[in-house]
């Protein structure tokens, strides 16, 4: 049997590696809980903040009437872009923080006049992280999105002279404001309360997950910003009181920490841990005590025992309930760009897992269109060959002192042949993957911002947090041996020369 044949097709199922993790050497396993734990069913999630700021803009803040015409395509916009709110602008760049494609509003912006725009910004070190360039790094984002390009098309249109007074930043604030409210005014969370089966995806393969990590001698816990009532909604609403012996959800976790209010959980010392009080949440000071207790040898388990759900607090709380002694020994997994990676691995060296619901279709459309990819990559290569080929030829020239320009001349309209084959052809692949964007993963021909989050700051990734399930605790998931541009391009001549051979 060959090596081939022994290998598991990736699938949706599969975790995916950047930096090689030893499952054998974790001792804790945090989650976050929304998009991580809960993966919301769309848009009928999306639909309720989407709904509520439409009428909040329209009833509190004047917006006109037809606002409420909106209509909402959670593929117009996808994770990793950045919102211009100074020029109502929604930018792809890619990991080098150029500019490869711009929308302003729902409309494509040319690419001379995106370069007229962003061509200076690019170069700058701290270019695309000042106030007027807000990332989209979580799934909640995209009503945001949606609205606000609705609303510059709007404004553009000149019809509404409340929309003349407003400037592209303040109509950004307005919908920021008004979605915010739907997060914390009950129009989102108490209409999940009462039909959670609606908006929330129910898999079996959670339970089952977190079970297997506390089989395997792992100490789970769980981490979120969603606050102790809207958790329980949602937790007692995915594990069934027969999963567990006491029938609570809360013990499949060996801590639970809600409204932890990342990314300032991960950073400031000074974030004060309160006790939930489950029966009625309310919340109990833990200053003085938590030092007192749990910061004892042993401690920890009794302070625990006293209940082990808290409100806020740090990481410095978490780690010492967990007697946690080296950040490599967590593993955390979640979905938000920054807040569940970036700061989680940078901060504090814990290892990182980001849940990318997208790459389920990402990896369905690379399959389907290998044959199309590979013959853009080959016609790709041609173009960089018949650049060096025009070069050589140039220099040629130029030593023997002319004679070549024919040559030369027939060597770029070659090249020109294939520039006007490649465009479309590459064109069209990208809209396999999101009509407007293109693939997540890629920005023109390299990495894309989003790819940027991912290669650096989530040493693996997968579609969905259950797939650990497939992870025995033993496990070492490894990279494969990562390539330099000159070794790829030795490797690729020598296979030219094989197959010539
Ligand atoms: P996590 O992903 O489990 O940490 O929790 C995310 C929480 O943030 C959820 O309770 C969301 O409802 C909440 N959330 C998301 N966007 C906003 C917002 O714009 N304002 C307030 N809360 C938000
Ligand atoms: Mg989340």
């Amino acid at each position: 049997m060959t090596m081939e044949m022994d290998m598991i097709k990736p699938t949706s199922d599969s975790i995916f590696c950047n930096r090689e993790l030893n499952f054998d050497s974790l001792d804790c396993i945090g989650f976050d809980m929304d998009y991580t734990i809960a993966e919301y069913l769309v848009p009928a999630f999306d639909l309720l903040a989407f709904n509520g700021a439409v009428d909040k803009l329209v009833d509190n803040l004047g917006y006109p009437e037809s606002v409420r015409n909106f209509a909402y395509d959670s593929n117009s916009f996808v994770r990793g872009l950045l919102i211009d709110i100074k020029r109502g602008n929604f930018i792809k760049i890619d990991r080098h923080k150029y500019v490869r494609q711009a929308m302003h509003g729902l409309s494509e912006m040319s690419s001379s006049y995106r370069k007229v725009v962003y061509h200076n910004t690019f170069n700058k070190v701290d270019s695309f992280s000042n106030r007027d360039y807000v990332p989209m790094d979580t799934l909640f984002q995209l009503v945001d999105a949606s609205i606000y390009a609705q609303l510059i098309d709007l404004k553009d249109g000149e019809e509404y002279e409340f929309l003349d007074g407003k400037t592209y930043e303040e109509m950004y604030r307005d919908v920021r404001g008004a979605v915010d409210l739907c997060h914390r005014d009950g129009v989102i969370k108490d209409e999940v309360a009462r039909n959670p089966s609606k908006y929330i995806k129910k898999d079996p393969g959670m339970v089952e997950m977190l079970k297997r990590l506390r089989d395997d001698g792992k100490k789970v816990f769980l981490l979120t910003n969603s606050l102790w009532e809207y958790t329980q909604t949602v937790m007692s609403f995915l594990v069934e009181p027969s999963d567990t012996p006491s029938g609570d959800w809360a013990d499949l976790f060996e801590v639970v920490i809600v409204g932890s209010a990342k990314p300032k959980f991960l950073v400031d010392p000074y974030q004060q841990l309160f006790r939930v009080n489950r029966e009625d949440g309310s919340l109990q000071n833990t200053d003085g005590v938590f030092e007192i207790e749990a910061m004892n040898p042993n401690g920890a388990e009794k302070f625990l025992a006293k209940g082990k759900v808290f409100q806020g607090g740090n990481w410095q709380h978490l780690q010492a309930m967990l007697n946690i002694e080296s950040g490599e020994s967590v593993l955390y997994v979640g979905d938000h760009l920054y807040s569940d990676v970036l700061r989680s691995k940078r901060t504090l060296g814990w290892r990182t897992a980001l849940i990318v619901p997208e790459l389920e279709h990402e990896m369905r459309v690379y399959e389907d269109e290998r044959a199309e990819g590979k013959a853009i990559e080959a016609l790709r290569t041609l173009r960089k060959r018949n650049a060096e080929n025009v070069d050589q030829l140039k220099y040629q020239n130029l030593q023997q002192g002319g004679g070549l320009e024919k040559e030369i001349e027939e060597c770029e309209a070659k090249d020109e042949q294939v520039k006007k084959l490649l465009q479309p052809m590459a064109d069209s692949y990208h809209k396999r993957y999101n009509p407007t964007w293109g693939q997540l993963f890629k920005a023109g021909y390299q990495d894309s911002r989003f790819s940027f989050y991912v290669n650096n700051y989530a040493c693996i990734y997968t579609t969905r947090a259950s797939n650990f399930k497939f992870v025995s605790g033993q496990r070492s998931i490894r990279t494969g041996i990562e390539k330099m541009p000159h070794e790829r391009r030795m490797d690729d001549w020598a296979s030219l020369q094989e197959g010539a051979d």
